[in-house]
């Protein structure tokens, strides 16, 4: 069978916004890009993407600063994040979201013209650049558009729109190839990605030194998820398969707000946003439960009364932001507990209401798909009832490791960005901040790239041996007449929601354990026989292998942290520890490719200015006592 072959010098993997920033910065950089995506070009999570781009633009309130969104994206972390990715992101922000202007994006305005940016949970000030509750749509359209420009613009100088940038969609990698020659390292180096076209089966090869990859999240391995079918851990199984490293997989966001009704849209988002512009969660004695669940270390930022949160709304400067602000681990688990102790809503959730907080009209102004979803999917008129939400497996703080600066992963020639990369978010990531991450270290990730390939002495070479296997991998599941995958499939999706969910404990995390060896077991026995010509059994049998791999490295890591923190929460470790937070888990690959192993590595201490944009009571909520000694020794 002939595989169709193409040579390039950065071939990203994903048409997100990560994806699509990374692939025009290489192009803009002279180099001949690919763009490979899974689903239709657009089609991507970036487009579902409702409330905005956080960026310290200072548009809305001018005390807004990067060193305000730098400690906002810590505290939201719990300071476990990066502090050098999330440096970079603050202060890069405001560039690529200005930037996405002067590419043709047309963002909501304040009155007098500027860009204007809206309220998010766990940001100090109004700091989401936004399109209605739309953002998404218009970010992927501009980048579409900077790419379209790009294109005519080779056609001029080449007379071939797609001598420098081609998209490849709906084409599915399912392996990355190296060349293991010892002058490229004891890693090897990438040459190369592998995979199918999803219409026809026919297979597909590119030759190429670098890759980003920009796949996106997980979400897929859990029932109730905002994620859409694409959401497999393609990057994030493709890169430990390559002998890269994952980082933070035990954090996992359950939104707090998902739809709980009716069973087939369970887990859609409803955006923050509705509680941005003043909706409220009640429960079913219809009491604002979320004063109830203010932590110690959020105290001194939140309102303590109904009447203080409400003000806020108008008077920012006067007044604390209401708890329905938290950040979303802290929303996800008062929703849970409320459920828990019976004063859920009847379908399960709790009641979000914008209806008696804002005039009609406004609601359908400010946000138009909210509306739009719940009438055409619940029957349900948000200017007129309460929604009724729940949490839903949302977004993954894990990934791959890569280094600040220019998103180069452990293996050379490998680079990550946006959901599928780790460490900006640490164990916990803030609204909005996804949109700009994406623009942020995908421009990095692109320049990355371009550099590397620069710098090579030899383009590294495609093994005919690893082609070969990649194939036999690829068609195996089509060759059997095996258990259907959906089986295994919805039994992980069980698992992980049940036991390595929202609230963890030992024993039920290694019982997933033990359930998620079996289904690997019993993956390597499905079967999609018949046709290769749009058979989505067989394309979820090859998903099934990332799924498995990505469920492994977040239960074994989940198993690991005793302590709760972010987006992981251990019933049996409840409180933060501050010597866990100096610690990060790392996942790897056994050589044969058979087990996921985790292990401690030591977080670098914050640089010094850093660590100062800090007050002393704060850090210590969150910091050892050495540590805290090191800053007193700073302040003196
Ligand atoms: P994505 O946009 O997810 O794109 C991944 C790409 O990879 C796709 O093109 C896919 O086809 C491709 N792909 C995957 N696997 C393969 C493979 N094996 N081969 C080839 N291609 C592959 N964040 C915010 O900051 N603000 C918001 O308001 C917001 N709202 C959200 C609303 C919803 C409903 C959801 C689901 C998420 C929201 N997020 C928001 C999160 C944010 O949208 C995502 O984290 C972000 O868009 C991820 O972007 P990305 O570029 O990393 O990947």
């Amino acid at each position: 069978m002939e595989i169709e072959r193409h040579e390039y010098d950065v071939v990203v993997i994903g048409a997100g916004g990560a994806g699509l920033r990374a692939a025009i910065e290489a192009r803009q950089q002279g180099k001949r890009t690919a763009i490979v995506c899974k689903s239709l070009f657009g089609k991507a999570h970036t487009v579902m993407a409702e409330g905005g781009a956080a960026a310290a633009m200072g548009n809305v309130n001018s005390k807004d600063n990067w060193m305000v969104h730098f400690r906002d994206t810590m505290r939201g972390g719990k300071f476990l994040n990066n502090w050098r990715m999330a440096e970079l992101h603050a202060k890069e922000a405001p560039d690529r979201v200005w930037e996405l202007e002067s590419w043709g994006a047309l963002f909501d305005r304040t009155k007098d013209g500027k860009i204007s940016q809206r309220n998010f949970g766990g940001h100090e000030y109004p700091r989401l650049a936004h399109v209605g509750d739309r953002t998404g749509l218009e970010l992927i359209r501009t980048l579409q558009q900077r790419v379209v420009a790009l294109q005519q613009e080779d056609e001029k100088l080449h007379g071939d729109p797609e001598a420098y940038i081609k998209v490849f969609q709906e084409c599915t990698v399912t392996r990355l190839l190296k060349d293991m020659n010892p002058a490229h390292g004891p890693n090897g180096a990438i040459s190369g990605a592998f995979g199918y076209w999803r219409e026809n089966g026919k297979l597909i090869l590119f030759d190429a030194p670098a890759i980003v990859l920009a796949t996106g999240g997980i979400g897929k391995s859990y029932v109730v998820t905002s994620n859409s079918w694409e959401y497999t851990g393609d990057g994030h199984a493709l890169a430990l398969l390559a002998g890269a490293n994952l980082i933070n997989m035990e954090f996992i966001q359950f939104h707090p707000t998902g739809m709980v009704w009716p069973p087939s849209v369970r887990g859609i988002l409803v955006t923050e946003s509705v509680r941005g512009d003043g909706g409220v969660l009640r429960n079913s004695e219809g009491k604002r439960f979320m004063f109830d669940y203010i932590p110690e270390v959020f105290k001194a930022q939140y309102a303590t009364t109904e009447e203080e949160g409400d003000r806020w709304y108008t008077d920012q400067a006067n007044n604390r932001r209401p708890p329905e602000l938290l950040p979303r681990d802290e929303v996800a688990r008062a929703i849970n507990s409320e459920v828990k102790a019976g004063r859920g809503s009847p379908q399960g959730g709790v009641y979000l209401d914008v209806s008696t907080r804002l005039p009609s009209a406004e609601i359908i102004r400010r946000l138009p798909s909210m509306h739009h979803q719940f009438k055409e999917l619940a029957d349900v008129d948000i200017t007129k009832e309460a929604m009724q939400v729940g949490p839903t497996c949302h977004y993954v703080m894990g990934g791959v490791e890569v280094d600040a600066d220019t998103a180069a992963a452990a293996v050379p020639g490998l680079f990550a960005a946006g959901e599928v990369s780790g460490g900006m978010h640490g164990s916990n990531r803030l609204g909005g901040n996804s949109l700009s991450d994406l623009l942020v270290f995908g421009r990095r990730a692109g320049a990355g790239a371009a550099s590397y390939v620069n710098g090579l002495e030899g383009r590294p070479k495609v093994s005919e041996e690893a082609v070969s296997d990649a194939k036999a991998e690829a068609l195996a599941p089509l060759q059997r007449a095996g258990e259907n995958p959906y089986e295994v499939h919805h039994e992980l999706q069980r698992t992980m929601n049940e036991l390595v969910g929202i609230i963890r404990k030992e024993e039920e995390v290694s019982e997933a354990l033990e359930s998620v060896e079996k289904l690997k077991e019993r993956a390597q026995g499905v079967g999609a026989a018949g046709s290769r010509i749009y058979n989505p059994g067989w394309h979820l049998a090859l998903d099934l292998r990332n799924m498995l791999l990505v469920s492994e490295c977040v239960a074994k890591a989940a198993l690991l942290r005793q302590e709760s923190r972010g987006g992981h929460t251990r019933d049996d470790f409840p409180g933060m520890s501050p010597e866990w937070r100096t610690k990060i888990l790392l996942c790897a690959l056994t050589p044969d490719g058979s087990e996921v192993t985790v292990e401690e590595k030591v977080q670098p201490p914050m640089r010094d200015d850093l660590i100062k944009l800090f007050d002393r009571d704060e850090l210590k909520k969150y910091i050892t006592e050495k540590e805290l000694a090191a800053f007193d020794a700073l302040a003196k």
